[in-house]
């Protein structure tokens, strides 16, 4: 056995008066008392020494070469790679239940390099012998070994019983994992989960509780004096970057719940911490958001959107608003629909209220369809009036793309109430087409050989707008002057609008701009050859008698 060879240089010049033999001694014996097995593997993975421990817990003599080959049927036997860094599984021998919990480490030398490896495995036999075996498998996690959501309960319950320091409780979530998942594949993904695992067990101190709650969650429960936001950052960056390889990044983002209550349920404080992780929009490899009580505000008024919805939707309480679009001198020639939700208690509600949470809750299909339905309705209405030419737009929320037949959907609708698809107009974002370009590309031509308009919504509002237009040959291109309204910069913004519009144009586009609010800006857009317009200025979005009333004689 060459103890050295694993241990290197490192240990020895820790004392450079002792002998290397006393040192080695020492480690030996330091080695053997640790309470649980520890093999070595040299770096050509053979392995060159294992404590007393190792041996007991494997049945095997004093063969190292016998005990390492047992170690590693056992891992074999379990379906775990030799080096996945922390697991926990039952070892069956000779009619007796043992639970170990091994991890992997990777020894390095001073210049980085690896020098050898390491397991130690830690007997959790008594565990299971004294009956408590199904408790610790109740409140651990198999994959990452750390506690699971139960355990980490009531290992904080008792963190929190006699303490007078303020504690934080974080909460994490790793953007898009599920996708990351169907990419590269659940073994990939679990790897990810075992690496995070282990960094937590690396860097956690003493006082700190955590586990993985569930599927790519991790919750963390620290004393807030320890708690400093620029090297917690740092930290998970570099366990991030850790983990990261050339195909993907991860983007780590953490809630932080300051516990103010710890009478308060875990569960309570977990949710509040993962709300304010939820409040994350920033894109950075890892974002920080604290908790405060007005999303708790807004997450029960999602909370009674969702549960209301399905009863609204089969209750008609959704409508349309019109807002008409106009030439510069007024005359109107089509009208957007805007959903509007007609509550009986809460009165009108704005879709800036339901949109987003219907979104992120993957039910926005059934509204759309709902609303284009209504559209429908009302251009099959307006045949033989003095409505007829005026055409209506609906939206298409991104997410409608992926759940809906959207030709289909449109087709039926114009057989139905045999409308002209001329006339109905439908709209796209920005935002939609740059997720998807070429199945948006695809799906608009074959809207456009049906007969529809596609229009480009909220045109210039991503990052990649400009790029996007070579591949999409929209008809209209709307454009939100709101940009100009979030820009300091108000002179650059209007030379963009200028080239943008210019472009357009000879891109065999049309363009509307929208958000026109004062005879300043119309002036202006007028010049620069903007002839069709939607906004305030000319009127807001209104109920469909009202907008008849208004437009009658048009
Ligand atoms: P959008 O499709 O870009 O609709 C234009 C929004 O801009 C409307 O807000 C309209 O009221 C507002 N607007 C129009 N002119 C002006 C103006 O001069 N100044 C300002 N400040 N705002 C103006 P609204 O009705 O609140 O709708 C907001 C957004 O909600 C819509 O933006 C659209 O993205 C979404 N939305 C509305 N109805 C539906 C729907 O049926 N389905 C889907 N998927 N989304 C909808
Ligand atoms: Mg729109
Ligand atoms: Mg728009």
């Amino acid at each position: 056995m060459d103890v050295r060879e694993v241990f290197g240089t490192n240990t020895y010049y820790l004392n450079e008066k002792a002998e290397p033999c006393e040192i080695g001694r020492l480690l030996n014996y330091g080695v053997q008392h640790m309470g649980m097995g520890v093999i070595f593997l040299n770096k050509k993975r053979e392995c060159v020494y294992a404590n007393r421990h190792a041996f007991t817990m494997f049945h095997s003599r004093e063969n190292l070469q016998e005990l390492y080959k047992a170690f590693s049927s056992w891992m074999t036997s379990q379906g775990i790679e030799p080096s996945t860094a922390s697991w926990c599984r039952l070892f069956e021998n000779r009619d007796k239940e043992r639970l170990f919990k091994v991890r992997y480490h990777i020894l390095m030398g001073s210049d980085g390099k690896v020098v050898g490896y390491m397991y130690t495995i830690q007997n959790l036999s008594d565990i299971v012998e004294n009956g408590t075996g199904e408790q610790y498998r109740l409140t651990h996690d198999e994959l990452t070994t750390l506690y699971n959501k139960e355990g980490f309960t009531q290992a904080t319950e008792s963190l929190l019983r006699d303490t007078d320091k303020t504690y934080l409780l974080l909460y994490s979530n790793i953007k898009d994992f599920k996708l990351f998942n169907q990419l590269f594949g659940l073994d990939r993904g679990n790897g990810i989960l075992i690496n995070i695992g282990e960094m937590m067990i690396q860097n956690a101190k003493d006082d700190d509780v955590y586990g993985r709650i569930n599927s790519d969650h991790f919750a963390l429960c620290m004393p807030k004096e320890r708690f400093d936001e620029k090297s917690f950052k740092k930290l998970v960056r570099e366990i991030a970057g850790k983990v990261t390889s050339k195909s993907y990044s991860l983007h780590i983002q953490v809630g932080v719940y300051e516990i103010i209550d710890p009478k308060m349920d875990i569960t309570l404080m977990c949710d509040r911490a993962y709300m304010a992780c939820k409040s994350i929009k920033k894109d950075g490899v890892c974002e920080i958001a604290w908790y405060s009580d007005e999303m708790l505000v807004h997450a029960l008024l999602e909370k009674e959107i969702l549960s209301s919805f399905d009863f609204a939707i089969i209750n008609r309480q959704f409508g349309i608003y019109l807002q008409p679009q106009v030439y510069a001198d007024g005359k109107i020639f089509g009208a957007e629909a805007l959903a509007r939700w007609i509550h009986p208690e809460n009165g009108i509600i704005q879709p800036g209220v339901f949109i987003d949470v219907l979104e992120r809750s993957d039910l926005i299909y059934k509204l759309d369809r709902y609303i284009w339905e209504l559209a429908a309705k009302q251009l099959a209405n307006w045949k033989g009036t003095q409505w007829e030419d005026v055409s209506i737009s609906v939206n298409v929320s991104p997410k409608d793309l992926y759940y809906l037949d959207i030709k289909k959907e449109f087709t039926e609708l114009t057989e139905k109430y045999h409308i002209d698809p001329k006339s109905f107009n439908i709209e796209i974002t920005e935002t939609a087409v740059t997720s998807d370009v070429n199945k948006c590309a695809k799906l608009i031509l074959e809207l456009q050989k049906c007969g529809f308009l596609v229009e480009i919504d909220d045109f210039g509002s991503g990052y990649s707008s400009l790029n996007m237009l070579k591949d999409i040959n929209a008809d209209v291109l709307k454009i939100d002057m709101g940009f100009l309204r979030k820009t300091d910069n108000q002179k650059r913004a209007q030379v963009i609008l200028n080239y943008t519009v210019d472009m357009a144009h000879e891109l065999g586009m049309r363009v509307i701009t929208e958000g026109v609010e004062t005879q300043d800006q119309l002036d202006f857009l007028t010049g620069m050859g903007c002839t069709m317009f939607q906004g305030f200025y000319f009127a807001k979005p209104m109920p469909i008698d009202q907008f008849e009333e208004l437009y009658k004689n048009k």
